[in-house]
């Protein structure tokens, strides 16, 4: 019996006849030889049909397949210097499991709006893939280096009752008791309590923000990872991140050389990365050079895109921007002993002109100067047990969140993150 196999691992079947099952990519076909190029998920593959070596049926057969058809393939596997992968295809067999007509995504060029409707067949294509197949390693990469450095999942709660940091850009729904319940749009107050009880945590999901935002690094559903450790200070907090970051790039650099390919992307500056060390900057400092960049930016303020982008090409390595006035970060930030108007915190901006990909600080662990800000910010009985985190074995502890999909655009070298998840939730779409 002919064995099945997976183009990914074709390699382990030179000169064997095997069956590939998959479909029919698109072709090209002269009058004595059809090329197919095929795909089988794991990978795409030249299947050769050569005229005089075939009945003639299958040959016809093979000429009139149409894109996007399901077939088997059934051939012997050959060595090809010449192909992407390294291997092709001598079809012996071609079995046709269901006929496509007019498939819609054709090989020609399409606008965004087309293919965004169609996303549900756009992920077929090879940058599609390519982009998917990262993502998942992206994912297992930063599993592994938190599995190695003594980290363990907790997963927070998605449905929440509020938000401390306000529910303007929260979705809401009503509970089954008939309260009112929002869509989590961070787990880190919850993970604060997970890393007092486990010491260093992560959490990894879904993340819910109802913000009307039309850039091309924010989406209204994306993932983010959310690391939370006990005893760990704002120098730690940064060195942690920095090793995270290098180790995901170096894990894709290792996993995923022909998906890169695929999407051309350079890898000298993913190189870089792995290799050098990451400038520190102070807020003040990123204003100063701005302003000596010719920008009429005051400081106090958040940076816009123009901004990050001006940052990062001027050290063109992800670059940390700590201290940052407190009066525009969030209430539960650990200000800076040598100065209060600033935060023990730091947004880490990845270079190329993509900007902020992590967000983290030392977290407040005085008891009562969190209840100073309790007051500050009204809080209701709703967040007490937050409070209650800084009564009971307080300590010092940091954390951060790292947005996956920021992150793969930049590792892919894509323009906009809708690209790096399956079906994108952004301002004007819902649909597929
Ligand atoms: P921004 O100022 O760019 O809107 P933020 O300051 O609201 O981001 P955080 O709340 O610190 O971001 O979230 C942590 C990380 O989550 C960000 O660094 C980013 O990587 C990611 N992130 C935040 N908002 C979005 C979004 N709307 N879409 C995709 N990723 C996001």
């Amino acid at each position: 019996m002919t064995v099945k196999a997976r183009i990914e691992r074709i390699g382990e079947f030179v000169d064997q006849e095997v069956v590939l099952e998959g479909w029919l990519w698109n072709k090209r076909s002269s009058g004595k030889i059809a090329f197919l190029n095929f795909r089988d998920g794991s990978g795409f593959i030249q299947c050769v049909v050569v005229k005089q070596d075939v009945p003639e049926e299958l040959f016809d057969l093979a000429k009139g397949l149409s894109q996007e058809s399901s077939i088997r393939v059934t051939g012997i596997v050959r060595k090809e210097e010449r192909s992407q992968i390294g291997y092709e295809l001598t079809v012996t067999n071609i079995e046709v499991v269901s006929r496509t007509e007019d498939y819609p995504i054709t090989p020609k060029e399409h606008g965004v709006d087309f293919l965004l409707d169609h996303r549900h067949l756009w992920i077929r294509s090879p940058r599609q893939r390519a982009i998917l197949k990262i993502r998942a390693e992206v994912i297992k990469g930063m599993r592994a280096f938190f599995d190695e450095n003594g980290f363990t999942q907790v997963d927070p709660p998605i449905l929440t009752p509020s938000s401390a940091e306000g529910t303007t850009n929260m979705f809401e729904t009503e509970y089954v008791n008939g309260e009112n319940a929002y869509l989590s749009q961070s787990g880190q107050l919850y993970m604060e309590a997970a890393a007092m009880a486990l010491g260093r945590v992560y959490s990894f999901g879904p993340t819910f923000r109802a913000e009307k935002s039309k850039t091309r690094k924010h989406m209204n559903e994306f993932w983010m990872i959310e690391p939370e450790m006990a005893y760990v200070e704002h120098k730690e907090n940064l060195q942690i991140q920095e090793a995270l970051v290098k180790y995901t790039i170096k894990h894709i650099l290792d996993h995923c050389p022909t998906e890169l390919k695929v999407l051309e992307r350079d890898t000298a500056p993913l190189e870089r990365v792995v290799a050098e060390k990451f400038p520190i900057i102070t807020y003040a400092e990123a204003v100063k050079i701005l302003q000596e960049k010719g920008h009429d930016f005051p400081y106090g303020e958040d940076f816009g895109a123009p901004h990050e982008t001006e940052l990062t090409n001027h050290f063109d390595l992800p670059v940390f921007v700590e201290k940052w006035p407190a009066n525009i970060k969030a209430f539960y930030m650990q200000p800076d002993p040598e100065n209060p108007d600033v935060i023990l915190g730091a947004d880490l901006l990845a270079p190329e002109g993509y900007g902020e990909i992590v967000g983290g600080s030392e977290r407040i662990h005085d008891y009562e100067l969190m209840k100073e800000r309790f007051a500050q910010e009204n809080f209701d009985d709703s967040y007490n047990w937050y409070l209650e985190l800084r009564q009971y074995g307080s300590v010092p502890h940091s954390g951060f969140g790292i947005g996956l999909e920021r992150t793969i655009a930049w590792i892919c070298g894509i323009d906009h993150i809708r690209e790096t998840i399956m079906i994108p939730r952004t301002l004007y779409r819902l649909y597929p």
